[in-house]
């Protein structure tokens, strides 16, 4: 009888107290702190960089730009919280939650509302100054006094020395 006592007491015990088990579905899980639950993206804050895509381990993002989607295959995520960590925007982040189970992989795609800011358009002022200046430095002024220079006066000046020095060495 003194074997069966160690029995009778875990029996006796578990008659008044409380179940181990939770309640679910009747009551939903609470999950604890720091659970790696699963992805989940702010589209609005998306700037379609790619950052999460390339950082992922197991190729489970991919962003189309030309799009405008993001998506993700839950199936092939592992919950590491990389992508999350390497984006830019912050707008991925690790909610509580699983993944259910399913017979068939898909993925979940999201469309993403961002416009890329469009190119800003050339000033024109730096183009005229541009053409202007050269073409005035280049074609008339320079040039006119380079020729000036090397065929008419320079040659008449040193004629004229040249009369002069005949003139005073006749004049000895
Ligand atoms: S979720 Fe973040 S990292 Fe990924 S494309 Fe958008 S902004 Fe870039
Ligand atoms: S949590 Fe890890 S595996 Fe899952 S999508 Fe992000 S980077 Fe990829």
């Amino acid at each position: 009888m003194g074997q069966f006592l160690p029995f009778y007491k875990q029996v006796f015990k578990n008659l008044f107290s409380k179940p181990a088990t939770t309640q679910y579905p009747f009551k939903p899980k609470e999950y604890p702190e720091r659970t790696r639950g699963h992805i989940e993206i702010n589209k609005d804050q998306c700037i379609l960089c790619g950052m999460c895509m390339r950082s992922c381990p197991p190729g489970a993002i991919n962003v189309d730009r030309a799009g405008k989607t993001w998506t993700i295959n839950r199936f092939d995520c592992i919950q590491c919280g990389y992508c999350a960590e390497k984006c830019p925007k912050k707008c991925l982040s690790i909610i509580p939650g699983y993944q259910e189970p399913g017979a068939e992989k898909f993925a979940e795609t999201v469309e993403v509302p961002y416009e890329p800011p469009k190119p800003a358009a050339k000033p024109a002022a730096p183009a005229a100054q541009g053409n202007a200046a050269p073409a005035a430095q280049g074609n008339s002024a320079a040039p006119a006094a380079a020729t000036a220079q090397g065929n008419g006066t320079a040659p008449a000046a040193a004629q004229a020395n040249a009369a002069e020095k005949a003139d005073s060495t006749s004049g000895d």
